[in-house]
């Protein structure tokens, strides 16, 4: 009789291995060659590596019509112009601190992604897997399986290898080239860049953008691959903080697995049992389809991405021999722990300490960079006070003070504002090269541009106490055309500067 194969039991643990050498930072790698592999989680990684790069491919021609002041391409980050465009969210230099948020709130989520399911980001959508994985595939076809790519790059050069070699690198290096176009295509216009490009009429920057993304495009999904991961990225150093007992790992069920040993056909599994022997039939078949080339079997290691590929080859070994799957799986190492003393686990808990704290402050930062963003202003100034002369003594006995004022106008129409200033007493305003004096001015500033005035302030002498006066400057904007709510006014603080 079978024995039954979801019981809890304890297997013998083999002896411990011989003590490792000591570690190195760096030492070249073998070339890894993982196998085909189908199952839940490879589906799930190919649905996913298709919805990403078609979304890279296709955000940059999407419109978004914001008028006749602005691009119309939904996701533009126009360096030349200093501009970013989200489709109806524009920022300008000075509220980069936006980007910052975004930044942050992507790295909580990082973290609380982390904490519930382990590396899942890596394994499934983080460019370098998304590429390497495109990468993989193209080879896969063009040079076959793991074995016959092993063979091939022992072979001697023959023309076959040769042919085989310059078709694999030829498609690799057009999809860099085009990973590298459409990279660039979220810098500046793309159809316009389209055109350029056919017509030989591209700017120099552009081209070499291309072609450095092209490069490192081919460079990494292609020879690097895992080594990005061990070598450069420093998210595996770091998620070990973020995982606790409870969080989603890839594991190998040691209770259930070992002691492992190839499976004879005459062996039963009750005599296998009786023999000391797990499921595990030692076919490697979850080495061989690792794109990092570890042995989960020897625990959760930090070249695990968590990718779940194991878990589909195992699965299919199991499913042939007739046992139970999920001898790898995602599981928690508290309930790994509890398997291994034949404890039943505690179920998996989404909420707790760590997930709660990550996702209060996924919804802080969130919520204060909406609440920003949605009261944020839609003007703003910077004022330079000229430094040479520090001031000028009128004929009639006044203090002259002269600024540079840039006006942001951060809206898609021409708006007109009023400059105020408060400070010293009996302050007057002109424009520079325009005589008259007035208590305020009226400016103006072009749809979505930075428009810069030259204006004087002048002060009786004897409204002024010290030789330095905080002077606050107030741009009021005008309500928009067709509507009666009046904009918020921005101020500035400089200083009035007097003998
Ligand atoms: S695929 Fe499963 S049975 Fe084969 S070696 Fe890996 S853990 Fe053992
Ligand atoms: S051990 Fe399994 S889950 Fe981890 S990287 Fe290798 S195949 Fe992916």
């Amino acid at each position: 009789m079978l024995s039954d194969p979801t019981r809890i039991t304890r297997r013998p643990v083999p002896a411990d291995p011989a003590p490792l050498p000591p570690p190195i930072s760096y030492a070249s790698r073998p070339r890894i060659h993982p196998k085909a592999v189908r199952g839940h989680y490879r589906r799930i990684k190919t649905a996913l590596a298709a919805v990403l790069l078609a979304l890279f491919a296709v955000l940059p021609w999407l419109r978004w019509e914001r008028g006749p002041h602005a691009p119309n391409q939904a996701v533009l980050f126009d360096l030349g112009n200093q501009r970013f465009y989200l489709f109806s969210v524009e920022l300008w230099p000075q509220q980069i601190y936006y980007i910052t948020g975004v930044m942050i709130i992507a790295a909580i989520g990082l973290f609380l992604m982390t904490a519930l399911g382990g590396r899942v980001w890596c394994g499934f959508t983080c460019p370098q897997t998304v590429w390497t994985d495109l990468f993989v595939w193209v080879e896969r076809r063009i040079e076959g399986d793991r074995s016959a790519r092993i063979r091939l790059d022992q072979q001697p050069w023959t023309l076959r290898r040769l042919a085989q070699k310059a078709a694999k690198h030829s498609i690799w290096l057009l999809i860099a080239f085009a990973t590298g176009g459409v990279s660039v295509f979220y810098l500046t216009d793309a159809p316009t860049l389209v055109v350029d490009l056919l017509h030989a009429d591209a700017p120099a920057l552009a081209v070499g953008s291309i072609l450095f993304m092209t490069g490192s495009t081919y460079l990494m999904a292609g020879f690097m691959r895992e080594q990005m991961c061990f070598y450069v990225c420093p998210w595996p150093r770091i998620q070990a903080a973020m995982l606790d007992e409870e969080s989603l790992v890839v594991t190998y069920q040691d209770w259930r697995g070992e002691g492992r040993a190839p499976l004879r056909k005459s062996q039963g599994w009750d005599t296998r049992a009786h023999q000391g022997f797990g499921d595990c039939i030692d076919c490697d078949q979850c080495v061989q389809v690792c794109p990092t080339g570890i042995d989960i079997r020897d625990g959760i290691q930090m070249e695990c991405i968590s990718c779940g590929l194991c878990i589909d080859a195992c699965n299919d070994v199991m499913a042939r021999i007739g046992r139970p799957g999920d001898l790898i799986r995602f599981d928690t190492q508290a309930a790994q722990s509890a398997k291994a003393v034949a404890v039943p686990p505690a179920p998996y808990r989404l909420i707790r300490p760590r997930t709660i704290v990550y996702s209060l402050m996924l919804v802080v930062v969130g919520g204060m960079m909406a609440i920003g963003l949605a009261l944020r202003p839609n003007a703003d100034i910077s004022i330079l006070r000229d430094r040479a002369p520090l001031f000028v003594t009128l004929s009639d006995g006044r203090i002259q003070n002269a600024y540079t004022i840039k006006i942001s106008n951060m809206t898609l129409g021409e708006r007109h504002y009023r400059l105020t200033v408060s400070g010293p007493a009996e302050a007057r305003l002109s424009l520079a090269g325009d005589g008259a004096e007035r208590s305020e001015l009226a400016l103006s500033a072009r749809a979505n541009a930075v428009e810069t005035y030259r204006i004087q302030v002048r002060v009786p002498q004897t409204a002024l106490s010290r030789p330095s006066t905080p002077l606050i400057v107030t741009l009021a904007p005008e309500p928009a055309a067709g509507s009666a709510a009046r904009p918020e006014p921005v101020r500035h603080d400089t200083v009035f500067l007097a003998p």
